[in-house]
């Protein structure tokens, strides 16, 4: 058995649905220290703010290279989605079958974080300095992972020159695509106020059913861009759309929807939010916008030419560089330093019977390895 695979094993037996706490950063802590890593951990989103909220971990770890050295960190998520039902073998008591690894946090990311150790170990001390920025809330609100580990390193003045995110970003095989950026995400309340009445009598009442019709009718024509050298074309879609009204003979006094916009880097949220809110004030509405993530791209260039040649000489093809995919913690790590984020292959990521190829961890361990060591030159 490698020593990747009972990294990976150890992290994954450590039952962590999001908001993780405990012992699956006793467990990190417990790879780290023997490393030589330096080791911080803190607990946010207790309460102690007045919003009950269950409590998240964070870990920092940093292992300071020579005065002067480079910093290259590694990002990542020890919480992982609820197992749902039906597995071949328990989520949390991970298992070799064949060619496997079974259980959660498999490739996301789990599986990436052991390799991301035991890349490390096999780093010189002397090559420059490693960090290693963990959260225990990326896959629920995140509201007290990254950005709370981003404020800690700030206070400490820990400034990574390049991050690397462990996602699962690899399609069909390992190395295939990394992800240079992500799209931001927005999803707006849209709610038309009218006057509840008799359906016989509708000069006595005003139905908000037709504005919100338009408003929807406007929104969903509009054509936000036409994509770019790295993106694809913004989109909008109505996600939700409700009257709730029981009664066959009553003008409703309210009309509501939801609308979600997934955009490139020619938009922001607030500039987003605020031509919605226009449209919306057109029609008689009020639009109540919660921004998710603002989109981030790092060009290609140096760093995804290191990622590239490591790729390259461990599995012999050229990865993709994709803008493609749901939010991800980078969209607060951009803020620090440029991110790539490239990691095992995704096809069973939140799924049930979600697995590793045991051969990826070793690979992509040694691809980890050489992207960090490059890096630091
Ligand atoms: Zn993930």
């Amino acid at each position: 058995m490698t020593e990747v695979l009972e990294l990976a094993k150890r992290l994954m037996a450590a039952e962590s649905v999001t908001p993780a706490t405990g012992s699956v950063f006793d467990r990190m802590e417990a790879m780290l220290a023997p490393l030589g890593f330096e080791v911080t951990r803190f607990t946010r989103g207790d309460g102690a703010d007045g919003t009950p909220e269950a409590p998240v971990e964070n870990l920092f770890a940093i292992r300071k290279g020579p005065e002067g050295s480079k910093h290259f960190a590694f990002a990542g998520h020890l919480d992982v989605v609820p197992p749902g039902g039906g597995w071949a073998s328990d989520a949390f008591e991970p298992e070799v079958r064949g060619e496997f690894l079974y259980g959660r946090g498999a490739v996301d990311m789990k599986g990436s974080i052991a390799c991301m150790v035991d890349a490390v170990a096999h780093v010189p001390a002397d090559a420059g300095t490693i960090s290693f920025i963990i959260t225990g809330d990326e896959e629920g609100p995140a509201l007290h992972g990254t950005r709370a580990l981003i404020d800690f390193m700030r206070e400490a003045g820990h400034q990574p020159d390049l991050c690397l995110v462990g996602e699962p970003t690899s399609v069909n095989r390992l190395g295939d695509m990394m992800k240079i950026g992500r799209r931001g995400s927005v999803n707006i309340w849209l709610e038309v106020e009218g006057t509840q009445g008799h359906v016989a009598y509708p000069h006595l009442a005003d139905n908000p059913i037709p504005k919100l019709v338009a408003m929807l009718a406007e929104l969903d024509a509009l054509v936000l861009d036409e994509g770019n050298d790295w993106f694809q074309p913004s989109n909008l879609e109505i996600t939700d759309l409700e009257v709730g009204n029981m009664a066959h003979n009553v003008i409703p006094e309210k009309a509501e929807a939801r609308i979600s916009i997934r955009f490139n880097d020619t938009h922001s949220g607030a500039s987003l939010s605020e031509k919605v809110g226009a449209i919306a004030e057109k029609h008689g509405g009020v639009a109540k916008p919660i921004i998710s993530g603002e989109p981030f791209l790092t060009p290609p260039g140096e760093f995804s030419d290191i990622i590239a040649r490591a790729v390259k000489a461990e599995t012999g093809i050229d990865p993709e560089p994709s803008t493609t995919g749901g939010t991800s913690d980078a969209r607060f790590l951009r803020a620090v330093c440029p991110v790539i984020e490239f990691g095992l292959v995704n096809a069973t990521m939140h799924k049930r019977d979600e697995a590793v190829a045991i051969e990826d961890l070793s690979t992509l361990s040694r691809i980890y390895a050489r992207i960090a060591k490059d890096a630091l030159t």
